[in-house]
This record gives structure tokens, sequence and C-alpha cells, in this order.
């Protein structure tokens, strides 16, 4: 027999965005209910050293998420084990599916499904991923003990991975497909300064090239985009660090979205195209994706949720 668990207020995802609205939610006595989803944590989980989070000069991203589970679970959130593979936003209770077979039924609804990485879309890629290829430096950059590495991108993301991943490699190169970063500058200084980092402006990754046994990578092919010029670097490990796209599929259809599946939240708020339904963090946010911008988020998506329960019969 299937399960239904009714709670007054839902969230759904567990990074800075959807701690925080459990913090405020339950200080509100709203007893929420918190599916955490297959990346508990959220995408701080993925990095090392955290410096901006404000109050803490340095914090290792994992433990961040870690006091921030704990605060939400002290403050009263019930934190389930569970990932939503279906969302049904046409009525109230709203319903969310769990993979468990669970039905997670709620008058109102805070999203905070975060964003995955992208992927650069090449079919070599995709079959070396998990044998040479990566997105996550914290998670496989071990594994390149002494060997020489790609990174590709040129925002934070990448020149974080870049510096982390010296600590493994003899070698570390960033591609990048223009001749400057968004990456912020005191992280630019660090990339420049250091020895074992090369870069090479106006390239794009072509092709990933391996081995099938044992399976993996043992160069790349790439392009300058100035002249089509093709060559070939020599390296074990590739990681793909060209951003991320926000995890919005179940919505689709459901609610209004833009810039590429971004959730629309009203002017100043939360607040979706369904009233009841609020976005929080890297789901609606296009332009900041921090954690403390996220975090801020969550507070406002509680709050409103809040104001939205009290003005609806119990
Ligand atoms: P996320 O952290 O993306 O969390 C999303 C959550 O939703 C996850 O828990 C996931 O399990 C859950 N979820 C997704 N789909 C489902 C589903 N269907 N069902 C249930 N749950 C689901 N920002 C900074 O401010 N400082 C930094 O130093 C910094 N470093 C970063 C380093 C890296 C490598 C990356 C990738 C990002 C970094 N960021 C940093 C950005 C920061 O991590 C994000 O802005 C922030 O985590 C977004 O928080 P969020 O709560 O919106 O979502
Ligand atoms: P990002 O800022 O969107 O940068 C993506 C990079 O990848 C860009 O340089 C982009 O090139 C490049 N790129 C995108 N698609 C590409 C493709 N198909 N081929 C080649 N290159 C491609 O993403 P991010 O670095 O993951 O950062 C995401 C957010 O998290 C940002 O807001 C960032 O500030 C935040 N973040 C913060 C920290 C921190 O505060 N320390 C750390 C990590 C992430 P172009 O520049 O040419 O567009």
């Amino acid at each position: 027999m299937t399960k239904t668990k009714h709670s007054r207020l839902l969230i759904i995802g567990s990074g800075p965005a959807g701690y925080t609205a459990g913090v405020y939610s339950a200080r509100a006595l709203l007893e929420p209910v918190l599916i955490q989803g297959i990346q508990p944590g959220g995408q701080l989980t993925i990095t090392t050293d955290v410096e901006n989070w404000p109050g803490m000069t340095q914090v290792q991203g994992p433990d961040l998420m870690v006091q921030m589970s704990k605060h939400a679970e002290v403050a009263g959130t019930a934190l389930i084990n569970d990932h939503i593979n279906k969302l049904n936003l046409q009525n109230r209770p709203f319903e969310a599916i769990g993979d468990s077979g669970v039905i997670y039924s709620s008058d109102a609804l805070i999203l905070a499904t975060g964003a995955q990485a992208k992927w650069l879309g090449l079919e070599s890629e995709n079959e070396f991923k998990g044998f040479g290829v990566s997105a996550c430096a914290t998670c496989d950059g071990f594994f390149y003990k002494g060997a020489e590495i790609i990174v590709v991108g040129g925002g934070n993301t990448a020149v974080e991975e870049a510096l982390f991943l010296t600590k493994f490699a003899s070698k570390v190169t960033l591609i990048h497909r223009r001749d400057s970063l968004r990456a912020e500058k005191i992280l630019q200084q660090r990339l420049y300064n250091h020895n074992k980092i090369e870069i090479l402006w106006f390239h794009e990754l072509v092709e990933v090239l391996g081995t099938n046994s044992p399976k993996g990578v043992d160069r790349v092919k790439v392009r300058d985009v100035t002249t089509g010029e093709l060559k070939y670097i020599d390296c074990k490990g590739v990681f793909i660090a060209i951003g991320h796209a926000p995890a919005s599929e179940l919505l689709d259809g459901q609610l209004d979205l833009h810039m590429g599946g971004y959730v629309i939240t009203k002017p100043d708020s939360t607040e979706t195209s369904i009233p009841g339904v609020f976005a929080a963090g890297d789901l609606t946010d296009y332009k900041y994706r921090q954690a403390v911008t996220s975090a801020g988020m969550g507070c406002m998506a509680a709050l409103e949720a809040e104001k939205f329960l009290s003005e609806i019969p119990e």
C-alpha cells in the first residue's frame, strides 16, 4: 500500500537554501519535513575550502554543511533521505513522490533543488566518465597522484579545481575558450602564480582519447578557436568545470521557468507562479549562485511560506 506523509511545509533540497529554510520554518513551529535528495548537503559537499561564508575565515565545505544540517535538525526539521521523482503542483495539498514510494503531501512547498554540473556533451567525454573524466576534483583528484591533468573552464569552479589538483598532479593545464577568466581576482592571482599550472587560452576540448583495457584516458585533442589548429596534450585526468544547470526537470510544464530552466520568482520574493510554492537558492538564481545568497533565499522562502500558511485553514 502506498504510504502518504503529510506536513504543513515540505522542503525539497538540502543545500544552504533548504537547510536555512528548515531552521527558520522549524523555529516558526511549522514542523517542516525536508527531503535531502541524493546529495545531502548539496554542492558544497564536493568542495574543500570555503573562504567567503561570513563569520568563518575558512571552513571545509562538507563540514559547513554538516553544521547546517545539525542546525536544521536541532531546530525541529525532520530530515528525510529520499529523492523526489515526480511532483504534482496543480492542486493543494501538493504532492511529491519519492523513490522510496512515499507520497509527501503538503500545504506549502519550498523548492531548493539547486544545480548540477554541466558537461560538454562530447561522446568521448561520456565514454570516459568515471575512467579519467570527472566534474569533481575533491571527489576524484586523489586518483591522479603524479599525473598530468586537464581542467576545462574559466569560472571560480575551474580555477579552484585547478589549484586544488596541484596537490596531486605533476602539472595542471587549464583550457579556456577565451583569454580572460570569470573567476574572482584573488583566485586568478593564485592561479597565475602557481608553478604547476599552465593556461591554454582560446582553446576548446574536442575529444578525450584513451585505452579500453585498462580503461583510462591518456591524452586529449584540443582546438585553437582562433586558428582552428588541432593539437594533443598528454594527461590522465580531465576535469570539466564549465558551470552548473538548475535542477528543475521535475518542474517543466508546471512552473514558469526561464534562462535555461531557472525558476521565475516574483521581484524581491521567493513566490513562484503557483501560490504556496516557493523557490530558493541556485534553482532560481542565475546571477549570484553563492552559498550565502542561497541561504538568504532559504530564509525568505520560510518566512513567506509561514505567512502563506497563516492565511489558509489548517
Ligand atoms: P545545492 O547546494 O545545489 O543543493 C541542492 C540540493 O537539492 C541537494 O541536497 C540535492 O540532493 C537536492 N535535490 C536535487 N534534486 C532533488 C530531488 N529531485 N529530490 C530531492 N532532493 C533533490 N559558493 C560560495 O558561496 N562559496 C564557495 O566557496 C563555493 N564553492 C563552490 C565550489 C564548488 C565546486 C561548487 C560546485 C559550488 C561552489 N559554490 C560556492 C556555490 C554554492 O555551492 C551554491 O551556490 C550553493 O550550494 C547552492 O545552494 P542550494 O541550496 O541552492 O543548492
Ligand atoms: P560559471 O561561473 O558559469 O563559469 C563557467 C565557465 O565555464 C566559464 O568560464 C565559461 O566560459 C566556461 N564554459 C561554459 N560552457 C562551456 C563550454 N561549453 N565549453 C567551454 N567552456 C565553457 O560556473 P562556475 O565556475 O561553476 O561557478 C558557478 C557559480 O558558483 C558562480 O556564481 C560562482 O561564483 C560560484 N562559485 C563560487 C566559488 C567561490 O566563491 N569561491 C567557487 C565556485 C563556484 P566563458 O567565461 O567564456 O563563458
